[in-house]
């Protein structure tokens, strides 16, 4: 049930203080990958929840939304396409850049990612301001993805991510 994949990432999350730097509490999901039930688990819950037939591709942000993302799209038999940090990917790309706390942050995707009307999901390990996702689902668009669902596994309510998301839905499996 919803409420089991919610007790799995609960039980599986590391609390960090002060990583990568002071006042910064890190939920490091490690010890969830790296638990083979868990990790499936969960995996098959975000598959079920969207439904095995409504998306054509999988992103994942850089660089833990990869592990999420492989995994769904090897079980569902879709492809899978990474959405990097600026600098990472070889050939044209669409950019998009986000404010952070301190600076500015730029992701990218191979403009050829997609063929058109490809219905995509995207995932990642944590939703917090929703920077990242806002970037990453403006991508999908400009390279002919049309978005199909956002899932993460944890997501901090009190960042406000899912409101600036919105109108667009956010599927948490946990959030705090
Ligand atoms: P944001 O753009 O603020 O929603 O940040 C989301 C991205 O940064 C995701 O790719 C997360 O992996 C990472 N992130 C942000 N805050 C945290 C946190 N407190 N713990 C773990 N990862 C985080």
């Amino acid at each position: 049930s919803g409420l089991d994949a919610a007790r799995l990432v609960a039980s599986r999350v590391l609390d960090v203080p002060d990583f990568p730097k002071p006042g910064v509490v890190f939920k490091d999901l490690m010890p969830l990958f790296a638990d083979g039930a868990a990790f499936r688990e969960v995996v098959d819950r975000i598959i079920a929840y969207h439904g095995p037939e409504s998306f054509d591709a999988v992103v994942g942000m850089e660089a833990r939304g990869f592990v999420v993302a492989a995994a769904i799209a090897y079980a569902t038999g879709v492809g899978v396409v990474p959405v990097r940090k600026a600098g990472k990917l070889p050939r044209a790309v669409h950019s998009a850049s986000y404010e952070l706390e301190y600076g500015e942050a730029t992701l990218e995707v191979h403009q050829d990612a997609f063929t058109a009307g490809h219905r995509v999901l995207v995932v990642d390990d944590v939703l917090a301001t929703g920077g990242t996702a806002a970037a990453t689902l403006e991508l999908v668009e400009r390279a002919g993805g049309t978005v199909a669902g956002f899932t993460v596994l944890l997501e901090l309510g009190f960042l406000g991510g899912r409101e600036r998301l919105a109108p667009r839905p956010v599927h948490a499996l946990l959030t705090v």
